[in-house]
């Protein structure tokens, strides 16, 4: 059975982030990494919506700083890692990996998907899965904490949900991301009309973001190391998924 389909709005903030909104209630929405508080209560007072909750992924200040301010003024439940208090903002409900917490009319659950950060968490609601930091259009998280093990088992977590599921990440890196899925690839003619494709939408202003699960479990190469047909075609010896993931992940950070 599929899931419903949830409705998901959008509002730009800081330098690349996405703040993703969706309903709790017939005039409530929850908003997930408000990392700034000002393009949140645009959209509240906007669509004549109040913010009943925030999810935060993990506890970098771009997707935090907006919660006090929101706080003030709307009295959200926040919903964050109870084993990362210590960095969050105070948590009216504390999570952890699987937790299934009711956010009005909607059930959340709650993965936990460290690598990232150690305590990073992702959100799975209807067919959407709120990714923080974790996972990227064609990249991943940068490891600031966590092993390249643990961010592995992290994606493959995700990689197992159904394959029409669609990822919100927080931060629009596709161009980017895809310019390095290209020096892997470089005579790949899909990707290059990708590349087409994903210029054209940065250019006319248009969120290259969500999407599908099934998307990325092609081109992402952060979700192929244990793909013996992508292994061979970036030229990689056989090795261990989680080494030649190290491999890559190093080889995007001095990209
Ligand atoms: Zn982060």
């Amino acid at each position: 059975m599929d899931a419903i389909r949830l409705p998901v709005d959008a509002v730009n903030a800081r330098k690349d982030n996405y703040i993703w909104i969706f309903p709790t209630g017939p005039d409530s929405v929850a908003a997930v990494d408000p990392g700034e508080a000002e393009p949140v209560l645009r959209y509240l007072s906007e669509h004549s919506r109040r913010l009943s909750h925030v999810l935060i992924t993990h506890h970098h200040a771009d997707h935090i700083e907006g919660i006090d301010a929101l706080r003030a003024r709307h009295q959200p439940l926040v919903v964050g890692a109870a084993a990362d208090q210590s960095r969050l903002p105070p948590l009216d409900l504390p999570v952890a990996d699987q937790a299934t917490p009711l956010l009005g009319e909607r059930e959340v659950r709650v993965l936990a998907t460290p690598g990232h950060t150690s305590a990073h968490l992702a959100y799975q609601v209807a067919d959407a899965l709120f990714v923080g930091d974790t996972l990227f259009r064609y990249g991943c998280g940068r490891l600031f904490e966590g092993t390249p093990e643990q961010m592995w088992r992290s994606l493959l977590k995700i990689r197992a949900l159904p394959e029409t599921t669609r990822l919100f990440p927080a931060h629009e890196y596709t161009r980017l991301n895809l310019r390095f899925v290209q020096s892997l690839l470089p005579d790949d003619q899909e990707l290059q009309q990708q590349m087409t494709t994903v210029c054209q939408m940065m250019d006319s202003g248009t969120r290259t973001l969500p999407v599908e699960l099934r998307w990325e479990k092609r081109f992402n190469p952060f979700l192929l190391c244990d793909d013996s047909n992508f292994v061979k075609r970036i030229g990689a010896a056989a090795q261990s998924p989680e080494v030649l993931f190290a491999t890559l992940r190093e080889r995007r950070n001095h990209f």
